[in-house]
């Protein structure tokens, strides 16, 4: 078989620890909203509403470098916005797909985590969502998925206390656990699986804690899930 173009490189990103420089191929990217509540507040909403999906393209993603102190990679400030603004979130990396997957078998579909920020463009979303227009412009642009190499599920320890935190030129802006979220691991990925067949190389973006703000070109950010990742950024 040909192809009548070259065809498209597949999107992919690190794994951490790998010695033979094995990557991750991306399938889709799903993103969870408000699955914290008090960003749900801060986002002018009750915290009570059940969370929902949006998706970014597969080749949004941003592969940066890990490590305890990673090097900083680069993401150019995108167009047609003035409020660009950082979202950090704990990334599910999916190894086995399916439909209706039970919340209590959702966990051994998991190959890994990473910690990856969902960039918006804020003003464009808060302008599609006065006009009840799709967000896309606002979620799925180039590069709007800076994420950390994936740590296989085995060598990560999550828990209810496990911190998520950003910080901008070293002042922290988010600042939170694991345990707050609405919806847990199992319960975002069986949800998911009622809506769409699930597959090996999926991410899913978990939702975001509270204290999301605007970034601006120079500005370096870091963001860490303990026991996952850490990822450094520098806004070009
Ligand atoms: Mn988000």
């Amino acid at each position: 078989m040909s192809f009548v173009i070259p065809a498209p490189a597949a999107a992919s990103v690190r794994v951490a620890g790998a010695a033979d420089g094995a990557l991750f191929p991306v399938h889709r990217i799903y993103c969870v909203g408000r699955n914290y509540a008090e960003h749900a507040i801060e986002m002018g909403h009750t915290g009570r509403e059940a969370p929902f999906f949006f998706m970014k393209p597969a080749d949004a993603v941003l592969a940066l470098e890990g490590g305890e102190l990673p090097p900083v990679g680069t993401m150019y400030y995108p167009s047609l916005t003035k409020s660009l603004h950082h979202e950090v979130e704990l990334v599910v990396a999916l190894a086995k797909g399916g439909r209706n997957i039970q919340p209590e078998n959702a966990l051994g579909h998991v190959w890994g985590y990473a910690v990856g920020i969902d960039m918006t463009r804020r003003d464009l979303q808060n302008e599609m969502k006065k006009q009840g227009r799709p967000w896309s412009i606002a979620k799925g642009f180039e590069q709007s998925a800076p994420i950390s190499p994936i740590r296989p599920a085995a060598l990560c320890n999550i828990a209810a206390d496990t911190r998520i935190s950003l910080d901008v030129n070293g002042s922290l802006r988010q600042d939170s656990v694991i345990g707050k979220m609405i919806w847990s691991i199992a319960e975002i990925i069986a949800h998911l699986s009622t809506a769409w067949t699930l597959a090996p190389g999926d991410l899913i973006f978990t939702g975001t804690p509270e204290g999301v703000a605007a970034v601006e070109r120079g500005d370096t950010l870091t963001a860490r899930v303990d026991g996952v990742g850490a990822l450094r950024l520098r806004i070009d």
